[in-house]
């Protein structure tokens, strides 16, 4: 078997849909010693990290943790806790991801209502105001940034607000949001956010940070049936979070370790200063792209600073330019897929990625390619 030896892989510059580029930092801490999940050293940093989550999701949410787990275990969770079979769910899709969030609520019994948007387009909050009026739902769930398209859904506490009205709860996709552009969830009144570690925190996958709202919490205790996902009930893994810390399951330590680190480094630069640092780099790229006639899919008032989505002309080779770009320059950038495969590129600058020098090296980069296709 061909191996990599030692592990020594090739240092890449990660501007896809994520991972993003972990900070030395980050991967420093991951290195030190391991203490048990209960040893009172961890208990005291997952406090130190659950405050930090309140910041990046402007809470106070006493219930707030990160799940073991990618993104999509944010999304079950948010999901199988406050689903009971029978339930009335809509979900408002514009994408990949919200079509992970209604194939999820199916599974755990949910009567799931489809709103659709296509692929590139945004929902505008009264058509979801009109779908909430004409039926009585559980829970509304849709995303904020979704990452197979570039677009973000504007208006969440108009839409929160209508949801409420109708009595259901707003579960909100923050994956590529959180940690690069205002996540506001208790200015915005969402009751249920969760996210990733690599995307715009850039940590190392395997963790999802979630906050859940009082009035959600009061949804969960009047449960009539258990939670059908043993692994990501709330109940449970609120007991280890919080004191007297009950066993639930084996923390992933040194995961926890690296996001601690993160989210002190978002700390430390300030939220405010992060999203116009990511908002600054991703119009130098759009300029950028728009100069090599990529054109960006999504409208200005609907971009994502933290993915961009050029088109790709039909005279380019959208396979054989991604692999040039990671055979000779060693920069990773993801294709379309869905109705956009093959149309589109997602370019990530998320976190450690967000930086000018690597918008640099990726528009030289493409400009060399494309002069030589
Ligand atoms: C990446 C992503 C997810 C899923 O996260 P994984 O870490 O791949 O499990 C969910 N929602 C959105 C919007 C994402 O970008």
């Amino acid at each position: 078997m061909d191996m990599i030896s030692d592990l020594n892989t090739s240092s890449r510059f990660l501007l896809g849909p994520g991972p993003s580029m972990v900070p030395p930092r980050v991967l420093r801490a991951m290195a030190s010693p391991l203490v048990g999940h209960l040893d009172p050293e961890f208990l005291q940093l997952m406090q130190e990290e659950q405050t930090l989550l309140r910041l990046v999701f402007q809470t106070d949410n006493e219930l707030t943790l990160a799940l073991p787990g990618t993104g999509t275990s944010g999304m079950e969770a948010a999901l199988c806790n406050f689903i009971e079979p029978g339930d009335a769910v809509l979900v408002a899709s514009m994408g990949f991801f919200g079509e992970r969030l209604a194939e999820i609520a199916g599974r755990y019994g949910a009567q799931v209502e489809r709103l659709e948007r296509p692929w590139g387009e945004t929902f505008d909050p009264a058509e979801i105001e009109a779908a909430l009026k004409a039926r009585k739902y559980k829970l509304l769930a849709l995303v904020h940034a979704e990452t197979s398209t570039g677009a973000l859904q504007t208006g969440i506490p108009e839409i929160a607000s209508a949801a409420h009205a109708q009595g259901a709860l707003v579960v909100l996709d923050t994956v590529t949001s959180l940690g690069g552009l205002p996540v506001e969830i208790d200015h915005w009144d969402v009751d249920v956010a969760y996210s990733a570690a690599q995307k715009s925190l850039s940590c190392p996958p395997g963790l999802a940070p979630i906050t859940v709202s009082e009035r959600a919490r009061q949804a969960l205790r009047q449960r009539k049936t258990p939670v059908a996902n043993w692994y990501l009930d709330l109940n449970g893994l609120e007991k280890y979070w919080e004191a007297p810390h009950a066993y639930h399951h084996t923390a992933p330590i040194s995961l926890h370790y690296a996001l601690r680190e993160g989210l002190r480094i978002v700390e430390e630069e300030g939220l405010e200063p992060r999203f116009a640092r990511h908002r600054a780099f991703a119009e130098m790229l759009w300029e950028g792209l728009e100069n090599l006639d990529l054109p960006l899919l999504i409208p200005l008032a609907q971009r994502l600073p933290t993915l961009s989505t050029p088109q790709i002309p039909p005279s380019i080779d959208d396979a054989a330019v991604r692999r040039r770009l990671l055979d000779e320059y060693n920069i990773e950038i993801a294709a379309g897929f869905g109705p956009l495969k093959g149309k589109i590129w997602r370019i990530g600058l998320m976190g450690h990625s967000s930086r000018r020098e690597h918008v640099r090296l990726l528009l030289g980069a493409l400009e060399d390619i494309l002069a030589s296709a």
